[in-house]
């Protein structure tokens, strides 16, 4: 028999709370932890140069806007950078979202790396000095974290060799973080790239999904006090047929309700290359869906949150009110997918059907 100690109560407590209120009823997770060269690749497209200055600026747009959105949006991840970034008038970004009832997260994982003896698969890295990270990031403000493992669909892959592997970080990432008081997102991303049909989709993220949660047990997480960030299932970006809202929804919770335990909190999908308005109808068809589901099922969208916001913006301090405007729309849209009450269509957005994937996309 196994011998280990569960985390003490009040640990419990205090995770699940956070967990809890990240998932509230009709609020979700606004990703806005790109890297320094991830947001180099977003300003690029709208023209703005990649200063320190300039991504300080766009954040500074986002973590500003009206009230309203905090009806949305119970938290966002940040990137490093960002948590010691300051507003004009001198507020610690931290802090102007704790003023709005917004919990800063923060991505710790250091990127990704390849996997030796695989396909072109890889792993994710940053375990090293991630307990000494996580206790500054708690001090600083951070109660929940992002890591990212990416996996592929191929012939031959994913391979159980990367399946294990990158179960086994996602596991270690998530006890690191709890035992320094933080909430772990668990983030297995099978990337959209192929043209496979959605059936392999779904049989992969079960796979996948399997390895992740033997591993989580096997490092002793408290599920209650975790998130899953998934991909939907979807038929590869170039699959010759495409599948309709109904489909991806059935398909999705299928494979969650066979995989997840019902002591996870709560499901907060990456939007993954999706356009805005099909990230948004596929939630909201996802909460719909004839399948049981114990957890909250929301939104922790990156490019599908912010892909109308920098357009509006487009580096001018002039647009900076419509940029945020085009946040409130996504954000509201989205939190009325979270309960199964979006109507398709009836949010408008600037970037609305534009599709955002990305090939092999990296954060
Ligand atoms: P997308 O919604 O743009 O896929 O990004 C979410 C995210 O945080 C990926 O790690």
């Amino acid at each position: 028999m196994a011998h280990f100690n569960y985390l003490c109560s009040s640990l419990q407590d205090e995770l699940k709370k956070i967990a809890e209120a990240i998932c509230a009823p009709g609020k979700g997770i606004l990703a806005a932890d790109e890297s320094v060269s991830t947001m180099g690749k977003r300003l690029k497209d709208i023209g703005v140069e990649n200063t320190e200055e300039n991504r300080r600026l766009y954040r500074q747009l986002l973590f500003t806007t009206d009230k309203e959105v905090s009806n949305y949006i119970s938290g966002v991840i940040l990137f490093h950078e960002t948590v010691y970034q300051k507003t004009d008038n001198g507020t610690l970004f931290v802090d102007e979202l704790k003023s709005r009832g917004i919990i800063p997260g923060i991505k710790v994982d250091l990127g990704v790396v390849p996997l030796s003896g695989t396909e072109d698969e890889c792993t994710t890295q940053g375990l090293d000095d991630l307990a000494q990270r996580c206790a500054q990031y708690k001090k600083d403000g951070c109660h929940f974290a992002k890591w990212r493992c990416v996996l592929k669909i191929g012939k031959n892959t994913p391979s159980y060799q990367s399946m294990m592997e990158n179960a086994n970080v996602l596991a270690r990432y998530a006890s690191i973080c709890q035992a320094n008081r933080i909430v772990p997102i668990v983030e297995p991303e099978i990337l959209p790239d192929g043209d496979h049909d959605i059936e392999r989709c779904q049989k992969v993220t079960e796979t996948v999904l399997s390895f992740v949660y033997k591993a989580l047990q096997d490092h002793h997480v408290y599920l209650e006090g975790t998130l899953l960030k998934p991909n939907m299932v979807t038929p590869g970006q170039s699959a010759a047929a495409r599948a309709t809202a109904e489909q991806i929804a059935l398909s999705t919770v299928t494979a969650l309700h066979r995989t997840v335990p019902p002591a996870v909190t709560g499901v907060v999908f990456l939007s993954g290359g999706q356009s805005e308005e099909e990230a948004t109808v596929n939630l909201s068809a996802i909460n719909n869906a004839p399948v049981k589901h114990p957890w909250a099922l929301t939104f922790s969208y990156g490019r599908a949150l912010q892909a109308s916001v920098l357009r509006a913006w487009s580096g001018k301090v002039e647009n900076v009110k419509k940029a945020q405007d085009e946040l409130i729309n996504r954000a509201k849209a989205n939190s009325l997918a979270s309960l199964g009450k979006y109507q398709a269509g009836s949010i408008k957005s600037a970037a609305g059907e534009q599709g955002l994937h990305i090939a092999n996309h990296a954060y």
